[in-house]
């Protein structure tokens, strides 16, 4: 399987269709390798535009979603980062290649199983140096490193958690998809440098649940 034509053929489409845009974050997936972050049966699938499944009934998010978070959240040389729900790692993988080398990526994921299996593809896709994977329930942050210059939240949460807008720096920015179990509108949350908290809506999106404190709780899960 030629890989990295099938890459360039995908970073084509997701940029005449406007959701990859900017150099450096078309450089970035040029460089981080999506086929280490899929389960092997799926492999042939890795740059086909869709969620995959990673089990625990999670999923690595599809392309050209991971593309507008990471264009919406804007990661820049240097920046400390919290993501919650490492899943794969591999949108942590793609913030790293944006923040390296001084910055860093904190990612928070709740099933231990798949905090392991994170860390195992960000190792041998060479990422491990520039993001710490850590099992917990990041839906009230990761308060030791905090203050984060960003914060990304890969799971649909029924609001905006307070921990995460007192964990981001003023003239930081957080992207988290807000709404109900089936359907979300991806929220972008500014903290300006006096700050002052202001947000918009970006797209709409579907993402499996934010458990947790400040997630969704069990009677609501048991719709699912
Ligand atoms: N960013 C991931 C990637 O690149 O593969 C995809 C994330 S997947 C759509 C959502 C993840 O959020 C799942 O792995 C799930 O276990 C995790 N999750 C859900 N609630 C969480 C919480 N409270 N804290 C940390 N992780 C959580």
């Amino acid at each position: 399987m030629n890989y990295s034509r099938l890459r360039e053929k995908l970073i084509n489409e997701l940029i005449k269709e406007g959701v990859l845009r900017t150099p450096k974050v078309i450089n970035a997936f040029r460089m981080v390798p999506r086929e280490l972050f899929v389960n092997e049966g799926f492999r042939e699938l890795a740059y086909v535009d869709s969620p995959l499944p990673i089990g625990y009934g999670q999923t690595i998010s599809a392309p050209s979603m991971v593309a507008i978070m990471t264009e919406e959240l804007k990661p820049a040389k240097g920046d400390k980062i919290l993501e919650v729900g490492a899943g794969s790692g591999y949108q942590a993988a793609i913030l790293a290649e944006l923040v390296k080398p001084e910055g860093h990526v904190w990612s928070i994921e709740v099933i231990p199983e798949l905090a392991a299996y994170a860390e195992r593809n960000l190792k041998r896709a060479g990422y491990s140096e520039y993001v710490t994977v850590v099992v917990g329930d990041g839906s009230a942050g990761l308060p030791e490193n905090a203050p984060y210059d960003k914060i990304m939240v890969t799971a649909a949460s029924p609001g905006i958690p307070e921990p995460l807008t007192k964990q981001l720096r003023c003239g930081g920015r957080l992207v988290i998809p807000v709404g109900r179990l089936h359907l979300q509108v991806l929220k972008v949350v500014t903290k300006d440098l006096k700050c002052q908290v202001s947000m918009r809506d970006s797209v709409p999106c579907v993402f499996v649940p934010l458990v947790g404190k400040y997630g969704f709780r069990e009677p609501d899960l048991k719709l699912l």
